[in-house]
């Protein structure tokens, strides 16, 4: 949301435009908990008392999208500042078949919409005309108190939807909240059961919560809730197991400053898996190719950042011209300490004017081939000890560069030989 002014206004717009056609009309969820917060909304849902075919009329079928229609859910477009807002009919939601979504969902009163909904400090309303909030779950003093607490009963709710297992632990941590102790032990009694939810799914929740300042406390909720034991078994062993490495893992985390879902991935799993289970791991869930190899990376180059003080210069120099190289030092720092002489070595070094960091090459294979040499494999090797001899300033210029190029040529003679 780029205008967050402009989409407040946009959302009070289409409630008065339901309520003059006689609908009633509200803001409804998230926003209404982050305006209470003091947080700015990350997007405005609307709840009505308007059918979806009624929605669409009033705003045009031009002006709408029914792609959520079956539940109830149509999305009005704004003008090209705004983002479009869900405007959703105040529902019940019919059996749940697959522990995840309902089988049919049934129209009717704000009062039943707010009691489908899985926390009370998202089932809130607030009328942006009057300036009134509606709160038919006691979802404000929850908010006040700082609690995660199921609306109704918490194993019923849990057992309807086993994602919202992970959503509690996911609100806990971004809001720094506790969970209501009755709808902690639901979930504690029925943790394993998450893993019906779509690997991707479960995904978005773990980064959400991964990537928080919060993470550490995320993580260790995750441990005692026994969500920890379905999603990653091994880890979840350590904590039961190996108290200090445990504790180990959380001050990483909480000292972690970055929002890298990489760099949090590779804070929680280091040294407790190697970097192909951790590879597979992040795969599992639904990361980004990207991030996949990050993580794998980052693992992988942790041990050298722990030696980087003794490290020969051209060896650590390409791994700190790396473009993860930020996200690096910032797992580094987690787990030793600013002050540790590795990390203090590649934080001097990452410091450094990039063209002292990363000179540009003094040869390329082209400038090999016009000096007359034959092109072949061993291009390679010479260009990447040249390269060495470089960062390590042994060779300073182009005519330095070529002069080392005939002496490198004369210590291999059964390569390279000029025709
Ligand atoms: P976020 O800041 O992550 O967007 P949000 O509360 O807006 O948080 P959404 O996933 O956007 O969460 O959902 C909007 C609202 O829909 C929620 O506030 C809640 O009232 C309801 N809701 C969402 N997911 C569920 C669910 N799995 N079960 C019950 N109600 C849900
Ligand atoms: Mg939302």
């Amino acid at each position: 949301m780029d205008h967050p002014e402009a989409q407040r206004a946009f959302a009070t717009d289409v409630v008065r435009q339901l309520r003059d056609a006689n609908y009633d009309a509200l803001w409804a969820g998230g926003c209404v908990r982050d305006r209470l917060l003091g947080r700015q909304p990350k997007d405005y849902d609307i709840a009505t008392s308007a059918r979806p075919e009624q929605v669409r009329e009033l705003f045009g079928r031009k002006r709408t999208l029914a792609i959520g229609a079956a539940f109830g859910v149509i999305s009005v477009l704004g003008h090209k500042r705004v983002d479009p807002i869900e405007v959703a009919t105040f529902r019940s939601d019919g059996n749940y078949l697959d522990g995840r979504r309902p089988e049919q969902v049934t129209f009717t009163t704000a009062e039943e919409d707010a009691q489908r909904r899985d926390f009370t400090i998202n089932g809130l309303f607030y009328d942006p005309l009057g300036d009134r909030l509606i709160d038919y779950v006691d979802g404000e003093r929850d908010l006040r108190a700082g609690l995660v607490r199921a609306i109704g009963d918490p194993s019923a709710r849990f057992t309807e939807d086993k994602l919202r297992m992970l959503r509690a632990v996911r609100f806990a941590t971004t809001f720094e909240f506790a969970i209501d102790e009755t709808t902690r032990d639901a979930i504690r009694s029925m943790a394993d059961e998450v893993t019906v939810v779509s690997a991707e799914r479960i995904g978005v929740e773990l980064r959400k919560t991964l990537i928080h300042p919060n993470r550490s406390q995320g993580v260790r909720l995750l441990h005692e809730t026994a969500l920890l034991h379905p999603l990653l078994p091994a880890l979840d062993q350590l904590a039961t197991d190996h108290a200090v490495a445990w504790q180990a893992v959380l001050t990483r985390l909480q000292r972690l400053e970055t929002t890298s879902l990489a760099a949090a991935f590779a804070a929680l799993l280091f040294q407790n898996a190697d970097s192909s289970s951790i590879r597979g791991l992040a795969r599992g869930f639904r990361y980004t190719n990207k991030e996949v190899d990050r993580v794998a990376w980052l693992v992988e180059q942790l041990p050298l950042v722990e030696q980087a003080a003794d490290l020969p210069w051209p060896r650590l120099q390409r791994v700190l011209v790396h473009e993860g190289a930020p996200e690096l030092l910032a797992v580094s720092t987690a787990c030793w300490g600013a002050e540790h002489s590795g990390v203090r070595t590649c934080r001097t070094r990452l410091a450094m004017p990039i063209e002292e960091l990363n000179p540009p090459l003094l040869l390329t294979g082209d400038d090999l081939v016009a000096q007359g040499l034959r092109p072949g494999k061993y291009f390679g090797q010479l260009l990447e000890e040249l390269r060495d001899a470089q960062l390590e300033q042994k060779v300073e210029t182009r005519s330095q560069a070529l002069d080392w190029v005939d002496r490198w040529l004369a210590d291999h003679p059964s390569l390279g030989k000029r025709p």
